[in-house]
Protein backbone atom coordinates (compact mmCIF):
# COMPACT_ATOMS: atom_id res chain seq x y z
CA UNK A 1 0.00 0.00 0.00
CA UNK A 2 1.52 3.41 -0.64
CA UNK A 3 1.29 6.59 1.49
CA UNK A 4 -2.60 7.74 0.80
CA UNK A 5 -1.13 11.03 -1.22
CA UNK A 6 1.15 11.21 -3.85
CA UNK A 7 2.70 14.56 -2.39
CA UNK A 8 2.16 16.89 0.56
CA UNK A 9 -0.93 18.07 -1.02
CA UNK A 10 -3.88 15.95 -1.55
CA UNK A 11 -5.53 16.14 -4.89
CA UNK A 12 -8.01 14.09 -7.20
CA UNK A 13 -8.22 10.59 -8.42
CA UNK A 14 -9.64 10.68 -11.98
CA UNK A 15 -9.23 7.81 -14.23
CA UNK A 16 -7.62 5.36 -11.83
CA UNK A 17 -5.01 7.52 -10.57
CA UNK A 18 -3.98 10.58 -8.90
CA UNK A 19 -4.10 14.03 -10.72
CA UNK A 20 -3.46 17.56 -9.98
CA UNK A 21 -6.18 18.84 -12.18
CA UNK A 22 -6.23 22.35 -13.44
CA UNK A 23 -6.53 24.74 -10.89
CA UNK A 24 -3.63 26.39 -8.91
CA UNK A 25 -6.21 27.46 -5.88
CA UNK A 26 -5.54 25.64 -2.81
CA UNK A 27 -7.28 25.31 0.78
CA UNK A 28 -5.16 24.06 4.29
CA UNK A 29 -5.95 21.20 6.34
CA UNK A 30 -5.80 21.60 9.35
CA UNK A 31 -4.66 19.00 12.41
CA UNK A 32 -7.84 20.32 14.62
CA UNK A 33 -6.05 18.91 17.47
CA UNK A 34 -3.17 21.09 17.41
CA UNK A 35 -4.11 23.95 15.35
CA UNK A 36 -1.46 23.67 12.66
CA UNK A 37 -2.11 23.02 8.70
CA UNK A 38 -0.87 19.98 7.94
CA UNK A 39 -1.13 19.73 4.21
CA UNK A 40 -2.83 21.84 1.36
CA UNK A 41 -6.04 20.32 -0.62
CA UNK A 42 -5.81 21.14 -4.57
CA UNK A 43 -9.05 22.70 -5.27
CA UNK A 44 -11.01 22.03 -8.32
CA UNK A 45 -12.29 23.79 -11.22
CA UNK A 46 -14.52 22.95 -13.94
CA UNK A 47 -12.71 21.38 -16.29
CA UNK A 48 -11.67 18.96 -13.79
CA UNK A 49 -15.31 17.96 -13.12
CA UNK A 50 -15.26 17.69 -16.94
CA UNK A 51 -12.33 15.28 -16.62
CA UNK A 52 -13.82 13.08 -13.46
CA UNK A 53 -17.50 12.68 -15.53
CA UNK A 54 -15.74 11.91 -19.04
CA UNK A 55 -13.62 9.47 -17.26
CA UNK A 56 -16.97 7.56 -15.15
CA UNK A 57 -19.04 7.69 -18.58
CA UNK A 58 -16.48 6.15 -20.23
CA UNK A 59 -15.91 3.02 -17.94
CA UNK A 60 -20.03 2.93 -17.66
CA UNK A 61 -21.25 0.59 -20.47
CA UNK A 62 -18.61 -2.05 -19.74
CA UNK A 63 -19.14 -1.77 -15.91
CA UNK A 64 -22.96 -1.83 -16.57
CA UNK A 65 -22.64 -5.10 -18.44
CA UNK A 66 -20.08 -6.81 -16.20
CA UNK A 67 -22.65 -9.40 -14.41
CA UNK A 68 -23.47 -8.33 -10.63
CA UNK A 69 -21.63 -11.15 -9.37
CA UNK A 70 -18.56 -9.93 -10.32
CA UNK A 71 -19.22 -6.68 -9.56
CA UNK A 72 -20.01 -7.91 -5.67
CA UNK A 73 -16.60 -10.05 -6.21
CA UNK A 74 -15.13 -6.59 -6.54
CA UNK A 75 -16.87 -5.03 -3.53
CA UNK A 76 -16.00 -8.48 -1.50
CA UNK A 77 -12.18 -7.69 -2.37
CA UNK A 78 -12.85 -4.03 -1.34
CA UNK A 79 -13.96 -4.99 1.97
CA UNK A 80 -11.11 -7.08 2.87
CA UNK A 81 -9.02 -4.15 2.06
CA UNK A 82 -11.24 -2.26 4.33
CA UNK A 83 -10.96 -4.71 7.10
CA UNK A 84 -7.04 -4.98 6.62
CA UNK A 85 -6.49 -1.26 6.58
CA UNK A 86 -9.26 0.10 8.79
CA UNK A 87 -6.91 1.48 11.65
CA UNK A 88 -5.10 3.59 9.05
CA UNK A 89 -8.11 4.90 7.70
CA UNK A 90 -9.25 5.79 11.40
CA UNK A 91 -6.24 7.94 12.09
CA UNK A 92 -6.22 9.33 8.87
CA UNK A 93 -9.59 10.71 10.18
CA UNK A 94 -8.87 11.56 13.61
CA UNK A 95 -5.79 13.37 12.27
CA UNK A 96 -7.98 15.66 10.09
CA UNK A 97 -11.47 15.99 11.45
CA UNK A 98 -10.10 15.24 15.22
CA UNK A 99 -12.54 13.15 16.59
CA UNK A 100 -10.98 10.09 18.93
CA UNK A 101 -9.36 7.20 17.62
CA UNK A 102 -12.16 4.23 19.07
CA UNK A 103 -15.05 6.61 17.22
CA UNK A 104 -13.33 7.01 14.18
CA UNK A 105 -12.75 3.59 14.63
CA UNK A 106 -16.63 2.75 14.92
CA UNK A 107 -17.16 4.73 11.99
CA UNK A 108 -15.30 3.22 9.76
CA UNK A 109 -16.63 0.06 11.02
CA UNK A 110 -20.25 1.58 10.15
CA UNK A 111 -19.07 2.50 6.40
CA UNK A 112 -17.64 -1.42 5.94
CA UNK A 113 -21.32 -3.09 7.09
CA UNK A 114 -22.60 -1.01 3.97
CA UNK A 115 -20.09 -2.47 1.87
CA UNK A 116 -20.76 -5.88 3.18
CA UNK A 117 -24.75 -5.31 2.48
CA UNK A 118 -23.49 -4.08 -1.03
CA UNK A 119 -21.91 -7.73 -1.36
CA UNK A 120 -25.29 -8.89 -1.60
CA UNK A 121 -26.25 -6.75 -4.89
CA UNK A 122 -27.07 -9.86 -7.17
CA UNK A 123 -29.92 -11.26 -4.86
CA UNK A 124 -31.20 -6.82 -4.37
CA UNK A 125 -30.84 -6.61 -8.44
CA UNK A 126 -33.45 -9.52 -8.69
CA UNK A 127 -36.59 -8.54 -10.87
CA UNK A 128 -40.28 -9.52 -10.60
CA UNK A 129 -41.64 -12.08 -13.40
CA UNK A 130 -44.89 -12.82 -14.43
CA UNK A 131 -45.90 -15.51 -16.67
CA UNK A 132 -49.03 -15.66 -19.55
CA UNK A 133 -50.27 -11.70 -18.70
CA UNK A 134 -52.18 -12.28 -21.79
CA UNK A 135 -52.42 -15.61 -23.83
CA UNK A 136 -48.60 -16.37 -25.29
CA UNK A 137 -47.41 -13.16 -23.53
CA UNK A 138 -45.06 -12.47 -20.17
CA UNK A 139 -43.80 -9.72 -18.67
CA UNK A 140 -41.08 -8.84 -15.95
CA UNK A 141 -39.61 -5.86 -14.34
CA UNK A 142 -35.68 -5.03 -13.97
CA UNK A 143 -33.78 -2.48 -12.40
CA UNK A 144 -30.87 -0.78 -14.16
CA UNK A 145 -28.00 1.37 -12.98
CA UNK A 146 -28.64 5.16 -14.12
CA UNK A 147 -25.14 5.93 -15.32
CA UNK A 148 -22.96 8.56 -13.61
CA UNK A 149 -24.11 9.27 -10.33
CA UNK A 150 -22.40 11.80 -7.96
CA UNK A 151 -21.81 12.10 -4.08
CA UNK A 152 -21.14 15.39 -2.28
CA UNK A 153 -20.54 14.87 1.56
CA UNK A 154 -19.99 16.28 4.49
CA UNK A 155 -16.86 16.71 6.83
CA UNK A 156 -18.06 15.04 9.86
CA UNK A 157 -18.16 11.50 8.70
CA UNK A 158 -15.55 11.14 5.75
CA UNK A 159 -15.40 7.61 5.57
CA UNK A 160 -18.71 6.30 6.70
CA UNK A 161 -21.14 9.10 4.36
CA UNK A 162 -19.08 8.53 1.47
CA UNK A 163 -20.10 4.94 1.92
CA UNK A 164 -23.73 5.12 2.41
CA UNK A 165 -23.39 6.11 -1.31
CA UNK A 166 -20.65 4.63 -3.53
CA UNK A 167 -20.42 1.01 -2.13
CA UNK A 168 -24.47 0.51 -3.30
CA UNK A 169 -23.83 2.86 -6.58
CA UNK A 170 -21.07 0.86 -7.80
CA UNK A 171 -22.30 -2.91 -7.42
CA UNK A 172 -25.58 -1.84 -8.84
CA UNK A 173 -23.95 -1.01 -11.93
CA UNK A 174 -23.36 3.13 -11.75
CA UNK A 175 -19.84 4.52 -12.20
CA UNK A 176 -19.21 7.66 -9.32
CA UNK A 177 -17.71 10.91 -9.08
CA UNK A 178 -16.95 11.78 -5.03
CA UNK A 179 -17.12 15.26 -3.83
CA UNK A 180 -15.61 15.25 -0.64
CA UNK A 181 -15.86 17.80 1.96
CA UNK A 182 -12.19 20.38 2.27
CA UNK A 183 -11.93 19.91 5.62
CA UNK A 184 -10.98 16.35 5.86
CA UNK A 185 -10.33 15.09 2.03
CA UNK A 186 -7.67 12.15 2.59
CA UNK A 187 -10.19 9.11 3.57
CA UNK A 188 -11.39 9.68 -0.01
CA UNK A 189 -8.08 8.89 -1.56
CA UNK A 190 -7.41 6.14 0.75
CA UNK A 191 -10.98 4.88 -0.11
CA UNK A 192 -9.64 5.03 -4.14
CA UNK A 193 -6.80 3.47 -3.70
CA UNK A 194 -7.94 0.38 -1.91
CA UNK A 195 -11.27 -0.03 -4.60
CA UNK A 196 -8.71 0.03 -7.49
CA UNK A 197 -6.47 -2.53 -5.51
CA UNK A 198 -9.58 -4.68 -5.43
CA UNK A 199 -9.38 -4.75 -8.99
CA UNK A 200 -12.10 -1.75 -10.15
CA UNK A 201 -11.77 -0.83 -13.63
CA UNK A 202 -10.09 2.55 -13.68
CA UNK A 203 -12.82 5.37 -14.03
CA UNK A 204 -15.70 3.78 -12.18
CA UNK A 205 -14.68 5.63 -9.46
CA UNK A 206 -13.72 8.91 -9.30
CA UNK A 207 -12.72 11.77 -6.78
CA UNK A 208 -13.02 15.80 -7.49
CA UNK A 209 -11.75 17.78 -4.30
CA UNK A 210 -13.22 21.20 -3.81
CA UNK A 211 -15.93 23.88 -3.12
CA UNK A 212 -19.18 25.19 -4.58
CA UNK A 213 -17.33 25.74 -7.62
CA UNK A 214 -17.23 21.90 -8.48
CA UNK A 215 -20.81 20.81 -6.69
CA UNK A 216 -22.48 23.43 -8.89
CA UNK A 217 -20.48 21.67 -11.82
CA UNK A 218 -21.60 18.62 -10.81
CA UNK A 219 -25.34 19.98 -10.17
CA UNK A 220 -25.45 21.04 -13.62
CA UNK A 221 -23.37 18.56 -15.86
CA UNK A 222 -25.54 16.51 -18.65
CA UNK A 223 -23.95 13.53 -17.75
CA UNK A 224 -24.83 13.42 -13.86
CA UNK A 225 -28.03 11.41 -13.57
CA UNK A 226 -28.22 11.56 -9.73
CA UNK A 227 -26.42 13.63 -6.91
CA UNK A 228 -26.72 12.24 -3.33
CA UNK A 229 -26.08 14.86 -0.87
CA UNK A 230 -25.35 15.22 3.07
CA UNK A 231 -24.56 17.87 4.45
CA UNK A 232 -26.16 21.61 6.16
CA UNK A 233 -30.03 21.96 5.54
CA UNK A 234 -29.73 25.21 3.58
CA UNK A 235 -26.97 23.92 0.83
CA UNK A 236 -29.52 20.26 0.97
CA UNK A 237 -31.93 22.55 -0.10
CA UNK A 238 -29.92 24.41 -2.71
CA UNK A 239 -28.67 21.23 -4.48
CA UNK A 240 -32.25 19.66 -4.25
CA UNK A 241 -33.59 22.33 -6.09
CA UNK A 242 -30.86 22.74 -8.44
CA UNK A 243 -30.31 19.52 -9.27
CA UNK A 244 -34.24 18.96 -9.64
CA UNK A 245 -33.79 22.30 -12.41
CA UNK A 246 -31.45 20.07 -13.66
CA UNK A 247 -33.21 17.06 -14.74
CA UNK A 248 -31.11 15.28 -12.25
CA UNK A 249 -33.05 12.79 -9.53
CA UNK A 250 -31.69 13.63 -5.90
CA UNK A 251 -31.52 12.64 -2.52
CA UNK A 252 -30.32 15.65 0.08
CA UNK A 253 -29.89 14.68 3.21
CA UNK A 254 -30.07 17.59 6.06
CA UNK A 255 -28.89 19.40 9.37
CA UNK A 256 -30.82 17.88 12.71
CA UNK A 257 -31.78 19.24 16.00
CA UNK A 258 -32.09 15.47 17.69
CA UNK A 259 -34.33 15.43 20.77
CA UNK A 260 -34.06 12.48 23.89
CA UNK A 261 -37.19 12.85 25.95
CA UNK A 262 -36.71 11.13 29.57
CA UNK A 263 -39.98 9.96 31.03
CA UNK A 264 -40.32 9.50 34.80
CA UNK A 265 -39.86 5.86 34.92
CA UNK A 266 -36.91 5.61 33.03
CA UNK A 267 -33.88 3.75 33.89
CA UNK A 268 -32.22 6.97 34.55
CA UNK A 269 -28.42 5.69 35.02
CA UNK A 270 -28.81 4.73 31.41
CA UNK A 271 -30.46 8.08 30.71
CA UNK A 272 -27.83 10.12 31.96
CA UNK A 273 -25.08 7.45 30.46
CA UNK A 274 -27.04 8.01 27.20
CA UNK A 275 -27.69 11.86 27.25
CA UNK A 276 -23.45 12.21 28.12
CA UNK A 277 -22.57 9.92 24.76
CA UNK A 278 -24.55 10.95 22.59
CA UNK A 279 -23.98 14.78 23.41
CA UNK A 280 -20.97 15.25 23.50
CA UNK A 281 -19.45 12.12 21.42
CA UNK A 282 -17.89 13.53 19.13
CA UNK A 283 -18.30 16.69 20.19
CA UNK A 284 -21.81 16.82 19.52
CA UNK A 285 -20.49 17.05 15.48
CA UNK A 286 -22.72 13.79 14.57
CA UNK A 287 -26.32 14.76 12.60
CA UNK A 288 -27.51 11.90 15.10
CA UNK A 289 -26.35 13.63 18.51
CA UNK A 290 -28.35 14.47 20.74
CA UNK A 291 -28.82 18.08 21.29
CA UNK A 292 -32.08 18.69 23.01
CA UNK A 293 -32.62 16.43 26.05
CA UNK A 294 -36.20 17.13 26.86
CA UNK A 295 -37.19 16.20 31.07
CA UNK A 296 -40.62 15.02 31.47
CA UNK A 297 -42.17 15.87 34.97
CA UNK A 298 -39.50 15.90 37.82
CA UNK A 299 -36.70 13.88 35.71
CA UNK A 300 -34.73 17.50 35.18
CA UNK A 301 -34.54 17.87 39.61
CA UNK A 302 -33.13 13.99 39.71
CA UNK A 303 -30.72 14.23 36.67
CA UNK A 304 -29.14 17.73 36.33
CA UNK A 305 -26.50 17.29 38.88
CA UNK A 306 -25.27 14.33 37.76
CA UNK A 307 -25.51 15.67 33.99
CA UNK A 308 -23.25 18.30 34.97
CA UNK A 309 -20.99 16.60 37.27
CA UNK A 310 -19.92 14.32 34.26
CA UNK A 311 -20.06 16.93 31.32
CA UNK A 312 -17.99 19.33 33.71
CA UNK A 313 -15.40 16.37 34.07
CA UNK A 314 -15.45 15.14 30.45
CA UNK A 315 -11.68 14.19 29.24
CA UNK A 316 -11.01 16.36 26.49
CA UNK A 317 -7.68 15.45 24.48
CA UNK A 318 -6.10 14.82 21.35
CA UNK A 319 -8.31 12.50 19.94
CA UNK A 320 -5.30 9.69 19.18
CA UNK A 321 -5.19 10.01 23.26
CA UNK A 322 -5.77 6.73 24.86
CA UNK A 323 -8.45 8.04 27.11
CA UNK A 324 -9.85 11.03 24.94
CA UNK A 325 -13.67 10.88 25.52
CA UNK A 326 -13.90 14.19 23.51
CA UNK A 327 -11.82 15.90 20.70
CA UNK A 328 -11.39 18.88 19.38
CA UNK A 329 -13.74 20.94 17.00
CA UNK A 330 -13.29 20.47 13.35
CA UNK A 331 -12.38 24.13 12.45
CA UNK A 332 -11.09 27.26 14.15
CA UNK A 333 -14.72 28.92 12.64
CA UNK A 334 -16.74 25.91 13.85
CA UNK A 335 -15.30 26.73 17.63
CA UNK A 336 -16.28 30.60 17.71
CA UNK A 337 -19.64 29.68 15.97
CA UNK A 338 -20.77 27.20 19.00
CA UNK A 339 -19.18 29.18 21.32
CA UNK A 340 -21.15 32.76 20.01
CA UNK A 341 -24.12 30.10 20.43
CA UNK A 342 -23.55 29.30 23.57
CA UNK A 343 -23.74 33.32 24.54
CA UNK A 344 -26.80 33.71 22.93
CA UNK A 345 -28.16 31.06 24.94
CA UNK A 346 -26.61 32.68 28.15
CA UNK A 347 -28.37 36.10 26.31
CA UNK A 348 -32.16 34.97 25.97
CA UNK A 349 -32.21 33.63 29.56
CA UNK A 350 -31.20 30.03 29.75
CA UNK A 351 -29.71 28.61 32.79
CA UNK A 352 -25.85 27.94 32.18
CA UNK A 353 -25.15 24.96 34.19
CA UNK A 354 -22.07 24.17 32.64
CA UNK A 355 -19.73 26.51 30.36
CA UNK A 356 -17.13 24.71 27.88
CA UNK A 357 -15.83 27.83 26.58
CA UNK A 358 -12.22 29.03 26.18
CA UNK A 359 -10.95 25.32 27.72
CA UNK A 360 -7.37 25.47 27.08
CA UNK A 361 -5.38 21.58 26.44
CA UNK A 362 -2.37 21.67 28.36
CA UNK A 363 0.14 21.03 25.01
CA UNK A 364 -1.84 21.43 22.70
CA UNK A 365 -2.87 25.58 23.07
CA UNK A 366 -3.31 26.17 19.54
CA UNK A 367 -5.90 23.27 19.21
CA UNK A 368 -9.60 24.37 18.55
CA UNK A 369 -11.34 22.84 21.86
CA UNK A 370 -14.14 23.78 23.43
CA UNK A 371 -15.27 21.98 26.66
CA UNK A 372 -18.75 20.15 26.83
CA UNK A 373 -21.74 22.83 27.30
CA UNK A 374 -24.82 22.23 29.52
CA UNK A 375 -28.21 24.34 29.22
CA UNK A 376 -30.83 23.99 31.60
CA UNK A 377 -34.41 25.63 31.36
CA UNK A 378 -34.27 26.46 27.58
CA UNK A 379 -37.24 27.17 25.87
CA UNK A 380 -38.54 26.94 22.25
CA UNK A 381 -37.67 30.47 21.33
CA UNK A 382 -34.56 30.52 22.27
CA UNK A 383 -32.20 30.04 18.92
CA UNK A 384 -29.98 27.51 20.83
CA UNK A 385 -33.25 25.15 20.76
CA UNK A 386 -34.48 26.38 17.30
CA UNK A 387 -30.86 26.01 15.12
CA UNK A 388 -28.38 23.08 14.55
CA UNK A 389 -25.33 24.12 16.71
CA UNK A 390 -23.34 20.57 15.89
CA UNK A 391 -21.35 21.34 19.14
CA UNK A 392 -20.95 20.02 21.88
CA UNK A 393 -23.81 21.97 23.80
CA UNK A 394 -26.53 19.80 25.51
CA UNK A 395 -29.97 22.33 26.21
CA UNK A 396 -32.59 20.73 28.44
CA UNK A 397 -36.34 21.22 28.41
CA UNK A 398 -38.68 20.68 30.87
CA UNK A 399 -42.02 19.36 29.76
CA UNK A 400 -44.48 18.58 32.12
CA UNK A 401 -45.77 15.13 30.41
CA UNK A 402 -45.46 12.77 27.18
CA UNK A 403 -47.50 14.64 24.99
CA UNK A 404 -46.00 18.20 25.70
CA UNK A 405 -42.42 16.54 24.51
CA UNK A 406 -44.36 14.93 21.82
CA UNK A 407 -45.98 18.33 20.70
CA UNK A 408 -42.55 19.90 21.22
CA UNK A 409 -40.71 17.60 18.73
CA UNK A 410 -43.38 17.46 16.54
CA UNK A 411 -43.30 21.07 16.11
CA UNK A 412 -39.29 21.37 14.96
CA UNK A 413 -38.37 21.99 11.62
CA UNK A 414 -36.02 19.21 12.00
CA UNK A 415 -36.80 15.24 12.01
CA UNK A 416 -33.62 13.25 11.24
CA UNK A 417 -33.20 11.40 14.72
CA UNK A 418 -35.12 11.03 18.22
CA UNK A 419 -35.18 8.75 21.36
CA UNK A 420 -37.32 8.10 24.12
CA UNK A 421 -36.05 6.38 27.31
CA UNK A 422 -38.94 4.71 29.39
CA UNK A 423 -39.73 1.16 30.55
CA UNK A 424 -43.66 2.00 29.34
CA UNK A 425 -44.71 -0.78 26.79
CA UNK A 426 -47.19 1.65 25.63
CA UNK A 427 -45.40 4.93 26.50
CA UNK A 428 -42.56 3.80 24.00
CA UNK A 429 -45.44 2.14 22.02
CA UNK A 430 -47.28 5.52 21.38
CA UNK A 431 -43.42 7.35 20.90
CA UNK A 432 -42.85 5.28 17.95
CA UNK A 433 -46.31 6.00 16.09
CA UNK A 434 -46.92 9.48 16.69
CA UNK A 435 -43.47 11.01 16.58
CA UNK A 436 -42.82 12.89 13.03
CA UNK A 437 -39.12 12.02 12.60
CA UNK A 438 -37.34 9.67 10.15
CA UNK A 439 -35.80 7.52 12.80
CA UNK A 440 -36.44 6.38 16.71
CA UNK A 441 -34.98 4.87 19.44
CA UNK A 442 -36.28 3.76 22.32
CA UNK A 443 -33.71 3.22 25.24
CA UNK A 444 -31.63 3.76 22.05
CA UNK A 445 -30.06 7.49 21.97
CA UNK A 446 -28.40 7.22 18.52
CA UNK A 447 -30.74 5.06 16.41
CA UNK A 448 -28.51 5.14 13.17
CA UNK A 449 -29.92 2.17 10.86
CA UNK A 450 -28.06 -0.67 10.29
CA UNK A 451 -26.73 -1.27 6.61
CA UNK A 452 -29.62 -3.28 5.25
CA UNK A 453 -32.34 -0.67 6.80
CA UNK A 454 -31.80 2.67 5.04
CA UNK A 455 -30.84 6.08 6.41
CA UNK A 456 -33.26 9.08 6.39
CA UNK A 457 -34.39 12.10 8.09
CA UNK A 458 -38.33 13.65 7.97
CA UNK A 459 -39.28 17.14 7.76
CA UNK A 460 -36.07 19.55 6.56
CA UNK A 461 -33.55 16.55 7.33
CA UNK A 462 -33.70 15.17 4.13
CA UNK A 463 -34.86 16.42 0.15
CA UNK A 464 -36.24 14.04 -1.44
CA UNK A 465 -38.03 10.72 -1.59
CA UNK A 466 -35.35 7.86 -0.48
CA UNK A 467 -33.47 7.37 1.97
CA UNK A 468 -29.61 6.31 1.52
CA UNK A 469 -28.50 3.08 1.72
CA UNK A 470 -30.26 -0.15 2.10
CA UNK A 471 -32.76 -1.30 -0.60
CA UNK A 472 -33.98 2.45 -0.67
CA UNK A 473 -30.39 3.33 -1.95
CA UNK A 474 -30.66 0.37 -4.67
CA UNK A 475 -33.95 1.83 -5.65
CA UNK A 476 -32.22 5.33 -6.09
CA UNK A 477 -28.88 4.40 -8.33
CA UNK A 478 -31.60 2.29 -10.65
CA UNK A 479 -34.22 2.65 -12.45
CA UNK A 480 -37.10 0.25 -13.49
CA UNK A 481 -38.06 -0.99 -16.83
CA UNK A 482 -41.04 -3.26 -17.77
CA UNK A 483 -40.47 -5.26 -20.54
CA UNK A 484 -43.41 -7.40 -22.35
CA UNK A 485 -42.48 -10.69 -24.78
CA UNK A 486 -44.71 -12.53 -26.99
CA UNK A 487 -43.08 -15.21 -29.78
CA UNK A 488 -44.45 -15.62 -33.01
CA UNK A 489 -46.04 -18.72 -32.55
CA UNK A 490 -47.71 -18.01 -29.44
CA UNK A 491 -49.74 -15.24 -31.01
CA UNK A 492 -52.69 -14.36 -32.47
CA UNK A 493 -52.26 -12.24 -35.80
CA UNK A 494 -53.99 -9.12 -36.95
CA UNK A 495 -53.69 -5.73 -35.85
CA UNK A 496 -55.23 -4.31 -32.61
CA UNK A 497 -56.96 -1.03 -32.51
CA UNK A 498 -58.24 -1.24 -28.60
CA UNK A 499 -56.40 -0.86 -25.55
CA UNK A 500 -54.78 -4.30 -25.26
CA UNK A 501 -56.10 -6.32 -21.97
CA UNK A 502 -55.55 -9.92 -21.37
CA UNK A 503 -56.86 -12.74 -23.37
P1 LIG B 1 -21.98 21.63 4.64
O1 LIG B 1 -23.40 21.72 4.19
O2 LIG B 1 -21.26 22.88 4.96
O3 LIG B 1 -21.10 20.90 3.50
C1 LIG B 1 -21.50 19.69 2.92
C2 LIG B 1 -20.93 19.62 1.52
O4 LIG B 1 -21.49 20.68 0.73
C3 LIG B 1 -19.43 19.77 1.45
O5 LIG B 1 -18.90 18.85 0.51
C4 LIG B 1 -19.23 21.20 0.99
O6 LIG B 1 -18.07 21.38 0.22
C5 LIG B 1 -20.46 21.47 0.16
N1 LIG B 1 -20.89 22.87 0.21
C6 LIG B 1 -20.77 23.72 1.27
N2 LIG B 1 -21.27 24.93 0.95
C7 LIG B 1 -21.72 24.84 -0.32
C8 LIG B 1 -22.36 25.77 -1.20
N3 LIG B 1 -22.64 27.03 -0.83
N4 LIG B 1 -22.71 25.35 -2.43
C9 LIG B 1 -22.45 24.09 -2.81
N5 LIG B 1 -21.83 23.17 -2.02
C10 LIG B 1 -21.48 23.53 -0.79
O7 LIG B 1 -21.94 20.61 5.87
P2 LIG B 1 -20.71 20.23 6.81
O8 LIG B 1 -20.43 21.39 7.71
O9 LIG B 1 -19.61 19.65 6.02
O10 LIG B 1 -21.37 19.06 7.66
C11 LIG B 1 -22.16 19.26 8.79
C12 LIG B 1 -23.63 19.27 8.43
O11 LIG B 1 -23.99 18.04 7.81
C13 LIG B 1 -24.53 19.35 9.65
O12 LIG B 1 -25.59 20.22 9.35
C14 LIG B 1 -25.03 17.94 9.85
O13 LIG B 1 -26.26 17.81 10.51
C15 LIG B 1 -25.14 17.50 8.44
N6 LIG B 1 -25.13 16.04 8.33
C16 LIG B 1 -26.31 15.43 8.06
C17 LIG B 1 -26.36 14.06 7.97
C18 LIG B 1 -27.63 13.35 7.68
O14 LIG B 1 -27.59 12.18 7.41
N7 LIG B 1 -28.78 14.00 7.71
C19 LIG B 1 -25.18 13.30 8.15
C20 LIG B 1 -23.99 13.97 8.40
C21 LIG B 1 -23.97 15.36 8.48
Amino acid sequence: MQAYTDSADVIHFIGGKTERGVGDRTQAIFNPATGVAARRLVLGEVADVDAAVASAKAAFPEWRDTPPIRRARVMLRFLELMNRHKDELAAIITAEHGKVFADAQGEVARGIDVIEFACGIPQLLKGDYTEQVSTGMDNWTVRQPLGVVAGITPFNFPCMVPCWMFPVALAAGCTFVLKPSERDPSASLFMARLLKEAGLPDGVFNVVQGDKIVVDALLAHRDVKAVSFVGSTPIANYIYETGAKHGKRVQALGGAKNHMVVMPDADMDQAVDALIGAGYGSAGERCMAISVAVLVGDVADKIMPRLAERARTLKVKNGMEADAEMGPIVTKQALERIEGYIASGVEEGATLVVDGRGLKVPGHENGFFTGGTLFDHVTPEMRIYKEEIFGPVLACVRAKDFSEAVQLINDHEFGNGVACFTRDGNVAREFGRQIEVGMVGINVPIPVPMAWHGFGGWKRSLFGDMHAYGEEGVRFYTKQKSIMQRWPESTEKGAEFTMPVAK
